[in-house]
């Protein structure tokens, strides 16, 4: 029998996706540049489905039926382009080629480019929910040519995820188009683990509560609006007690975030861009700090508030910091949800938000309650300008936003860093606000470069001559 699809490259990815795609009855061809892997694979799993073992790609090529499917699960990088350039000559025109590596979107534009002059659909997927989401149903974004996702759809479409009998998985655009809005997602996910994680710095420090402690305040925000994976592994985190010294294990890791590079990328591309993702770029930002010992070694003397705070941490403040989360976990997913639209706009893509948000719900890290908000909010006739203004954020905003001033203010008092929650009060505000001092720095701009102002009563450019008499004149 033929497979329907191959996979090459089985390392924890590669083969979870192979054996869930066996599991749902597909023959499965598989193969991996250290038979190793492949033989273990078969030893382990093999009574899972149908597995077609393959030493070479000469063997996995011709194991498939046409047009072929191939998924390419390799190291992300040089060894995605060395697999390519393996199996691209074996092809024929209108096989396909899946990428659900973690690949930079222009990587996946420049090889998709370059494989349609062969013939080939290059198809750039991104695949969210670590091992376990690829083995049970990861959150699927398949970018490419829409001829192909009708051939590699249904096969993906199986292998998602479900949501309410929704598949977490569909066509998001062409070309790149996937692989950017799963490094979006991955920013959003860096936002929404640094905004868990100063609620739950808050909590501790300015209320005192212990690990445990926290585990239970987290379980319960769980059945409320903040509903998610996120919280759900958080409280677990919390729970989980040392083998070796008996403590919290959270007091045992070593306080240093690293990072794998999706947030810097969204980051990166967001600033080209010119979209403000405030609390994305906070999130990288503090797991930079974390990491900077030397920094942190040199700057721990420096002093903290001097002191007793101006009013005490009341009862309320794990209340006031669930909603601080909360309205702070809005701004960040608006925001990349912003940038997911200039994305779209600059490489015309046509991406349809509420589509990502419904496949986002299952599946994938940043699964949440929540997501269907968004989902709501796009549905209507004229989607929001932003998801701030979507009715049902806005409410939640202005219903949040005492007590996310309170938070900012108690932890500048404290001395305790938040930055997502005070980038994205300011976010908000700058939003909100009738006037930005942005005016004083065209004045400023004018004033040392003759960069011209715009004003708000005319049209035209104007430029005043500081240095001479202080005329305006039209530019
Ligand atoms: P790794 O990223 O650790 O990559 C290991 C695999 O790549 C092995 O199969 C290895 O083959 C193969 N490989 C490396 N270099 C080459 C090369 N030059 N030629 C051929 N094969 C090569 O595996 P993961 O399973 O963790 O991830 C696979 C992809 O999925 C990555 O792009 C990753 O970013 C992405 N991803 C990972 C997630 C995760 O949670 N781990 C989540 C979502 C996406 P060999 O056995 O011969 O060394």
């Amino acid at each position: 029998a033929q497979a329907q699809i191959g996979v090459t490259g089985l390392a924890v990815m590669g083969a979870n996706l192979a054996r869930n795609l066996a599991r749902h009855g597909h023959a499965v061809a598989v193969h991996n540049r250290s038979q190793s892997r492949t033989k273990a694979l078969m030893e382990q799993h093999g009574d899972e489905g149908t597995f077609v073992a393959c030493e070479t790609p000469e063997e996995l090529v011709a194991a498939l039926e046409r047009p072929r499917r191939i998924l390419i699960m390799v190291k992300a990088g040089a060894p995605t382009d060395a697999v390519i350039e393996e199996f691209a000559p074996l092809l024929e025109p209108g096989d396909m080629l899946v990428d659900g590596g973690n690949a930079h979107f222009l990587d996946t534009r420049r090889r998709e480019a370059a494989l349609r002059e062969r013939g080939i659909h290059f198809v750039g997927a991104g695949v969210s929910g670590g091992e376990e989401g690829a083995l049970l149903g990861p959150s699927i974004m398949p970018g490419g040519s829409r001829e192909s996702y009708e051939a590699l759809g249904p096969l993906l479409e199986d292998i998602a995820a479900k949501v309410d009998g929704v598949p977490c998985c569909t066509h998001i655009g062409p070309d790149g188009a996937g692989h950017f809005v799963k490094m979006v997602h991955n920013g959003i996910e860096y936002a929404d683990m640094q905004l868990i994680a100063e609620a739950y710095d808050l909590l501790r420090q300015g209320l005192g509560l212990s690990p445990a402690e926290l585990a239970d305040v987290f379980e319960e925000w769980n059945k409320g609006e903040l509903s998610s994976y996120l919280i759900e592994i958080t409280a677990e985190v919390l729970r989980q007690v040392d083998a070796t010294t008996g403590r919290p294990l959270v007091d045992v890791i070593a306080d240093r975030a690293e990072q794998k590079g999706t947030g810097r990328w969204t980051v990166q591309i967001a600033l080209d861009l010119g979209v403000p993702v405030s609390g994305i770029a906070e999130a990288v930002f503090a797991r930079s700090v974390s990491g900077h010992a030397d920094l942190r070694e040199a700057a721990r003397g420096l002093p903290g508030p001097s002191g007793v705070p101006a009013g005490p941490v009341g009862e309320g403040f794990a209340e006031d910091v669930r909603r601080a989360l909360y309205a702070s976990k809005i701004i960040a997913y608006a925001q990349g949800f912003d940038q997911i639209r200039a994305g779209s706009a600059e490489y015309g893509w046509d991406v349809d938000p509420g589509s990502l948000a419904t496949i986002w719900r299952g599946g994938c890290i940043i699964r949440a309650v929540f997501l269907d908000r968004i989902r709501e909010a796009y549905e209507g006739e004229t989607p929001p300008v932003t998801l701030l203004t979507a009715p049902l954020f806005a409410e939640a905003l202005g219903l949040a936003q005492d007590s996310w001033r309170r938070v900012v203010a108690k932890a500048a008092e404290l001395g305790i860093p938040a930055p997502g929650f005070s980038t994205a009060l300011a976010y908000y505000d700058s939003l909100r606000a009738e006037r930005l001092p942005a005016a004083l720095i065209q004045g400023q701009r004018d004033f040392f470069g003759a960069h011209t102002y715009q004003r708000t009563d005319r049209e035209g450019s104007f430029h005043t001559l500081w240095s001479g008499d202080r005329t305006e004149i039209g530019a």
